[in-house]
Order: C-alpha cells, then structure tokens, then sequence
C-alpha cells in the first residue's frame, strides 16, 4: 500500500514534468499553468495552479507540488532524504579520494 502510494508520487511528478515540457514550448510564462498534487494519496485528484518559475523553484529545491493542506508521503519523505543521503556520502567520498590524491603528490 505504502509503496503504491510513492509509486503514485512518483508518476504524477512525471506526469507534472510533461506538462511543464508542454507549457514551456508553447506559451508565455507569465501564465499559470495546473498541476497535479504529488502527495500520492490514491483519493487526491487535486490540482495546484502554478505559474512556471514557482514550478521550476519546487522541482530544483527537489521538493512535491502539493495542494494546499496535503503531505507528500512518508515513502516518497524517506526516499528523497535517502537520495540526498547518498549524494553526501558520494560527495564526501570524491573528497577522501582527493584528499588522498594529493597526499599522495606531497609526499
Ligand atoms: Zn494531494
């Protein structure tokens, strides 16, 4: 059930992904465009009047659109904090290597 719901996050992002493709192809972005709420939950249909910087803004600070009052998932909150997890962890990994690296040419 859990997983049907992030599942369900996870395709209307998408499909909010496609919908941006489409506006910015087609129009002046001073104009709101309707997308879905990503907070997954099998009964919300909701749709969040944005106009494409605000978009732009949710999806670069990898946050949900959402609908006034709703939550994104515990699944998908968990997902994107592991995503965010292992990125550090790949950072701070580069940075050891080259730590080590130029160790290596110092001595
Ligand atoms: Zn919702």
């Amino acid at each position: 059930m859990a997983t049907k719901h992030a599942g369900k996050t996870a395709m209307l992002a998408q499909v909010n992904a496609g919908i941006f493709g489409f506006a910015v192809d087609s129009i002046s972005d001073a104009c709101e465009w309707e997308f879905f709420c990503e907070c997954g939950r099998p009964t919300c249909h909701e749709l969040v009047m944005l106009p494409l910087d605000a978009y732009t803004a949710i999806r670069d600070g990898r946050q949900s659109v959402l609908a006034p009052g709703h939550q994104p998932s515990q699944l998908e909150r968990a997902r994107r904090l592991g995503e965010e997890a292992r990125a550090l962890r790949a950072q701070a990994a580069h940075q050891v290597r080259r730590a080590q690296k130029n160790r290596e040419r110092g001595s």
